[in-house]
């Protein structure tokens, strides 16, 4: 029997002509060397439908995919609108993925247009020469005619572009399952893997986020959207919030811990979300410069497993909870949220808060191990997780990637346990676990214990080869300015929080731990280090 619903498509234009009307007031706040500049949802809406009209003119009247190089700001979300809204493809680029890596995704994706930050513009035109299907250069805040381009690439001022166009634009009916958006992985392990969201994807993902037991976003937040639009697309934020009326802060390049700080305070955000290592250097950076940060009901961390000493500084020092979520950019990326169930006692809370939460309807999961056996959630079998639902890549585009995928299920390459309330403890990334002597050693763990010395920053754990055991860990440690420990000291810090036998003898002091485009541990950097013989 079929339903008597009507079957209109969900779709990115229906969400702009909802997001820009019935919240027409939410605003979208981005910061400057100037000070913060505000428009409102409606202003997007108008100049999303100018920027639309000026991208049909370019040639934009299918599936063009329309790459943005760009921070997180206003004119980008003026992208987000109106290249799925119009029935194009929103391709974001990751401005800080290698040169071959960016030339690799453009050629790929096949972008036609690119709207890019005048900020930006040195990183991406010495490789236009490189981009072949590009026709089209946007700049935003940047003389065009200053721009040095091929010629087989017009530029354009983004202003030039949507001025004096109509302010509306009869955004066309699209089908719910057609691409919208799409994104590529970092690339940490070979070429990069484009992920395409369809406009149905992307709803359904937004409606997710917006639950209560996810990031619970309303018309009541303010959210300061750290992680970047490029990365797994804002996780989600921007289209979530144009669904409910939650205002955005968007800290264009002014990402460091001072200008943070000064967001934090002055505009005073109900949430926020970025991934731990800038919450770990905003920690440190508040110690000396505190502000007060009581305006956030919630701060939201992914992207690496959140340190457990990370969760308990926010809490006791700030008042302020982490919720910690688990995803992937193949993922939309909201897999896990890690709201506590309710009626814990506190401790019991925090270690809650300290697994990657439980998945979200929608998502399903299970634990596999080597040998293919699916394994039960009993909280203690350790197995590689995969995910399906509507939310979740099933290939990767004009890739075979069949090694990603197992029977219609995502291989995530992310290993752990589930318990039987659903909670999900990953252990490591599979390439990053260490296996000595035949057992295996989370290097998070690791990480996780070693931060907790107070002379500690940062620590990254990797495996590195050992004659006898195979594998041992090393620990790369980053030591607080004006601080010492000695490895003794350490491995006396670690005795009694991890099994003897797992205690680590190789240990090496640098300056920073090196970061990936998207701001984690680069575990492959630090292994090629250690290969060069540059981290004894
Ligand atoms: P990249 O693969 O380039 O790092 P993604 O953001 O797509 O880009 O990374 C997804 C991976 O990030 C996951 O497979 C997982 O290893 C890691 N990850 C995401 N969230 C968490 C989390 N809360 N805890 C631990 N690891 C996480």
């Amino acid at each position: 029997m079929k339903s008597t619903m009507q079957d209109t498509p969900l779709s990115i234009g229906q969400l702009v002509r909802f997001g820009t009307s019935i919240h027409a007031t939410a605003t979208v706040t981005t910061w400057s060397e100037t000070g913060p500049t505000t428009v409102t949802f409606a202003d997007l809406g108008r100049r999303a439908a100018q920027l639309a009209h000026g991208l049909r003119e370019l040639g934009v009247d299918g599936d063009q995919r329309v790459g943005t190089f760009m921070w997180n700001n206003a004119a980008h979300m003026e992208a987000y609108m109106a290249v799925p809204a119009m029935g194009a493809v929103l391709h974001t680029l990751n401005i800080r993925l290698f040169p071959e890596q960016l030339t690799y995704i453009v050629e790929h994706a096949e972008d036609h247009v690119i709207i890019a930050d005048g900020s930006l513009l040195p990183l991406l035109v010495p490789l236009l020469s490189t981009m072949s299907t590009v026709r089209h250069l946007v700049v935003v805040g940047a003389d065009p005619s200053s721009v040095d381009a091929p010629g087989s690439i017009t530029v354009h001022g983004y202003d030039d572009l949507l001025t004096g166009r109509p302010e509306t634009f009869d955004w066309p009916e699209l089908n719910e399952t057609d691409a919208a958006a799409m994104c590529y992985t970092s690339g940490t392990t070979g070429d990069p893997k484009g992920v395409v969201y369809s406009h149905r994807s992307i709803w359904l993902h937004s409606m997710q986020a917006c639950m209560t037991d996810a990031m619970a976003l309303s018309q009541r937040d303010s959210v300061l959207a750290i992680v970047p639009m490029f990365h797994a697309m804002s996780w989600g934020l921007p289209y979530a919030a144009l669904m409910v009326g939650a205002s955005l802060i968007m800290p264009d390049r002014f990402l460091q811990p001072a200008p943070l700080a000064e967001m934090l305070s002055t505009l005073r955000p109900t949430a926020t979300a970025a991934v731990p290592t800038i919450w770990q250097a905003l920690l440190v950076h508040l110690e000396e410069h505190p502000v007060d940060l009581s305006s956030l009901r919630e701060v939201l961390v992914g992207g690496s497993a959140c340190p457990p000493s990370l969760i308990r500084a926010f809490r006791e020092k700030y008042g302020v909870p982490i919720s910690q979520a688990w995803g992937m950019t193949e993922t939309s990326p909201l897999g896990t949220s890690g709201r506590p169930d309710a009626g814990l006692s506190p401790e019991d809370e925090f270690d809650r808060r300290c697994t990657q939460g439980r998945f979200v309807a929608g998502v399903r999961a299970r634990l596999v191990d080597d040998a293919g056996t699916v394994l039960p959630w009993d909280g203690e079998q350790v197995g590689e997780l995969e995910v399906r639902g509507p939310w979740i890549t099933g290939s990767y585009y004009r890739a075979d990637g069949s090694d990603k995928f197992d029977d219609g299920w995502l291989r995530t390459g992310d290993v752990g346990t589930i318990s039987p309330e659903g909670y999900l403890t990953l252990t490591d990334r599979s390439k990053d676990i260490i296996k000595s002597g035949g057992e295996w050693i989370s290097s998070v763990e690791l990480e996780n214990h070693v931060v907790e010395h107070p002379a500690v920053l940062e620590a990254a754990v990797i495996g590195v080869p050992d004659p006898k055991w195979d594998e041992r860990p090393l620990v790369a440690v980053v030591v607080k300015d004006g601080q010492s420990v000695t490895p003794e000291e350490l491995r006396e810090f670690l005795d009694g929080r991890v099994a003897h036998w797992q205690l680590p003898e190789r240990w090496t002091f640098i300056d920073e731990v090196p970061k990936t485009s998207v701001g984690k541990y680069d575990k492959k950097r630090l292994r090629g280090s250690h290969a060069e013989g540059k981290l004894d």
